[in-house]
This record gives structure tokens, sequence and C-alpha cells, in this order.
């Protein structure tokens, strides 16, 4: 044989990152690349050339595997050309490998071995198998997802899509990558949020970009109003994948419906700052909202109420722990009507309950609206008679009296204090 081609096959084998060997027509090894000393579990050549698979394996079943394969090819007389099968790699895992057996014929046309090659596809073929999984969804839509679209990032366009209605709203088809943008952006009710900035910035740089830092998935949800005028919670994925036939980067694009787990989830946040007996805000999110109206509109003045209710304990006493629940709840009810809905009501907690009245021009009004308190109490007290109940009120102003909340509720708390101090069933400004 050609002296330099005997020397390039020395050379390949032993160079080749890929499980290399050469059998002879008796199935006895005469060459083999490192991996595939490493594979069967070797440290030499010596162990493996001048072997069969039955002395080199110890897995008995394996060896006689690869023989049964190699009489089937010289049976066959036809190579054997990637074939898929798992493999274990140097450090005994798992792997997959697409193998490749080639009859060696004389120039007679005689077998006289057989040349095997197996290259550790792994990443492909897993990519492959989620491609495939993907690609899934172009067929058949999941009974909750609205649409997918399949684009290809390096040629900016979209290959395909499909869409169904669910209830009756969908998601608009689209022609161009730019319009499928366009119409989500004009679609999606939020303007700041992460899906509008997705389809804001969705270049191909931009997805490039993203790929590259090893994501292959990404997520996000919004309201987006839909092709029947509604406005539901969709989650959107994108998935990024290299298209099999093209070698293209793409990306499978999905919007699935979350309308109803999303509004239960939003009706459990909301009910978690509500006092759940009177259904007013609780202490930390009335807090919390008066911080932030101190916060925002710090131009406007605004008065600070803290109601106590007077001898509250006799109810409790005389009529009952649940009575004394009645009271509040419909004193809770009936202070709700005294106040607008932008004002912040919430329950401090017992028989406590504070009010940030929001942009008061005149301390007339404030006034007026202590008075209106205590009559709302006394209303709602009326239907106890046996006891004798009333309310104190303790106000303080901002910005007058203080310009943080630390400082409104202690002047607050101040007055009240003084008002039962004085004889209760009144009002104090400070
Ligand atoms: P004062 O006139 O000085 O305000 O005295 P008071 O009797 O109203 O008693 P105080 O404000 O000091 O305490 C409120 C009482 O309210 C204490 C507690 O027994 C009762 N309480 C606290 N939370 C609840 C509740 O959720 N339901 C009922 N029924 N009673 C409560
Ligand atoms: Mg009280």
């Amino acid at each position: 044989m050609d002296k330099l081609l005997i020397t390039a096959i020395e050379a390949l084998v032993r160079n080749t990152s890929d499980i290399f060997f050469i059998k002879d027509k008796n199935l006895i090894y005469r060459a083999a690349s490192m991996p595939f000393v490493r594979m069967a579990g070797k440290e030499s050549l010596e162990e493996i050339v001048g072997f069969t698979d039955t002395e080199i394996f110890e897995d008995k079943r394996l060896a006689a595997r690869y023989i049964a394969d190699d009489c089937r090819l010289f049976n066959g007389g036809k190579d054997l050309i990637d074939y898929v099968e798992p493999i274990t790699d140097d450090n005994g895992n798992a792997r997959y490998g697409s193998t490749s057996k080639y009859i060696l014929r004389d120039e007679n046309g005689r077998t006289i071995g057989v040349l095997g090659i197996t290259k550790d596809i792994t990443k492909e073929y897993l990519a492959k198998q989620r491609y495939q999984q993907e690609f899934g969804y172009l067929f058949e839509l999941p009974a909750d997802t609205y649409a997918v679209c399949y684009i290809d990032v390096d040629d900016w366009r979209i290959i395909t899509q499909r869409r169904q209605n669910i209830q009756d709203g969908t998601i608009q088809e689209c022609q161009t990558v730019e319009d499928m943008i366009e119409y989500a952006l004009e679609s999606i009710v939020e303007v700041d949020c992460d899906a509008a900035a997705f389809f804001r910035n969705l270049t191909a740089e931009k997805l490039y970009e993203i790929y590259s830092s090893g994501r292959r998935a990404i997520s996000f949800k919004y309201q987006r109003k839909l092709s029947d005028g509604s406005s539901r919670w969709i989650r959107s994925k994108v998935d990024f994948l290299a298209d099999v036939d093209s070698g293209h980067l793409c990306i499978m694009l999905s919007a699935k419906d979350i309308d109803k787990a999303e509004c239960e989830q939003q009706k459990l946040a909301e009910a978690a700052k509500l006092d759940l007996m009177t259904m007013l805000l609780n202490h930390e999110s009335s807090m919390e909202s008066i911080k932030s109206v101190l916060e925002h509109e710090s131009s406007s003045q605004h008065a600070l109420f803290m109601i106590d209710i007077d001898n509250f304990k006799a109810l409790n006493d005389t009529l009952g722990h649940k009575a004394g629940d009645e009271f509040l709840i419909a004193l809770s009810k009936e202070l709700k009507k005294n106040f607008r809905e932008s004002d912040i009501l919430g329950r401090i907690g017992g028989d406590e309950f504070f009010v940030l009245m929001r942009n008061v021009t005149e301390q007339e009004r404030v006034k007026r609206k202590a008075d209106e308190i205590l009559e709302t109490i006394q209303s709602v007290a009326s239907k106890y008679l046996q006891v004798d109940l009333s309310g104190s009120v303790g106000i303080s102003m901002y910005p007058k009296n203080g310009t943080t909340l630390d400082e409104l509720y202690s002047k607050s708390d101040e007055a009240l204090y003084e008002a039962k101090r004085t004889g209760k069933n009144k009002y104090i400004i400070s």
C-alpha cells in the first residue's frame, strides 16, 4: 500500500478524539485509537491489539453484541452508517455515539476486516431531541397555548406559525418579524413590563447576545389584549434552537394563557394586604400606602386620623366577643362611607383605626370629618344600648405636624391620648 496512506492512517489512529478501530476478518483487533482503549476500560493499546471483543470487554453481552453486529455486516455486505447508540465515555458516563462501520475488502472483493468509527454526538443528539419536542408544537398546540411562532434569527423571518382560539380570543397572525413586534407592543397592556421591553429590543443581535450568554430559554408574563377585545394574562416563552436543517439560530416563541392562575394569585396577594375581619387594609399595608402618599404627594396637605373606640372592652364583656366583632365589622363598613376611595383607611388592630385624608385644603373640612366619624360611631353603637360606646379621635396634619409617618403617627397618638384623658367622645387636632 501507498506508504503515505499508511503513515496518515497511523497518525489518524494515534491522534483522533473519536473511538476508532480496525478488526481483521476473524474479528481480532489490529488497531485502535486511545478513546477506544479508554472506552474499553484499558490503559494501553497492547491490551487491545491481538485480542477479540470477548477477551477485551468484561461485559460479555456487550462483546457478543459487537461481534453479532460485525457478522451481520459481513453477511449483509453493506456498510453501516451513522447508527446512533448509547455509549459510555472515559469516565463511565452515559453518552450518545454515532457509529459507522465499513467493510474492508482486498483487491478481489474479499472481506478482510472492518473499520469502525464512533463520534460522540451527545450534545447534538440532545439538542435535536429538544428541537423535535419544541417542533411538535407546530403540529399540535397544547390546549392552553394561543400561538407559537418559529423564527429564523439569521434570516430574520417567520418560518412558520400556528395559532388557535381559546374561548374567543387569539393572537393575530403576522407575516414578518417586524409586524409581529409591532402587534405585540400594541397588545401589551402595561407599557413598562418585561414583555414590552423584550419586544421593543427584539433584534437578531440581542437574541445572539442572550444565546451566547448560555441561556436557552427565557419567559415572561404580562397582560395582553386579544382578538376578542378581552385582556388576559399570558406567559410567553422564547426557546432558542439550532435549526437541524439550516444550522441557523432560531427561536420558538409561544404564548400560553395563565389568566386563571394569575388572577387567583393576585386575589391572594390582595387578601394578604387586608385585615380579614373588617376587610380594611391591615396595619402594615396601610402604613405602606400612607408612606407612599407622603412621598409622592409631598406638596399637598394631608390629615392623619387615629380613632379608638371608647369602652369597647365593656361591649365584649357584656355582649360577648362575637358582638364586639360584629360592631367592628359594621363600623368599618360605615367608616368607609365617610371617606373617598382615594383616602387610606386601615385597622391598626383591636378597636383602633387610622385614616389618611388626602389633599385637604382647609382645617374646617378636617373638623367636619372628625365630627362625622364621631357620629358614625354613635350611630353604629346605638344598636348596643347596654354599653356606653363612643369614639375618640386624634388628628395630625401633614406637613404642619411632621413630614414622616413616624412623626405624624406619634402626634396623632398624643392627640388621641389627650382626647381620652379629657373625657372621651371627642376629637383633638394637634
Ligand atoms: P378605652 O375606652 O380606653 O379605649 O378602652 P377600651 O375598653 O376601648 O379598651 P382598649 O381600647 O384599651 O382595648 C381594646 C379592646 O378590644 C381590647 C381587646 O379585648 C378588644 N379587642 C381587640 N381585638 C378585638 C377583636 O378583634 N374583636 C373583639 N371583639 N375585641 C377585640
Ligand atoms: Mg378603645
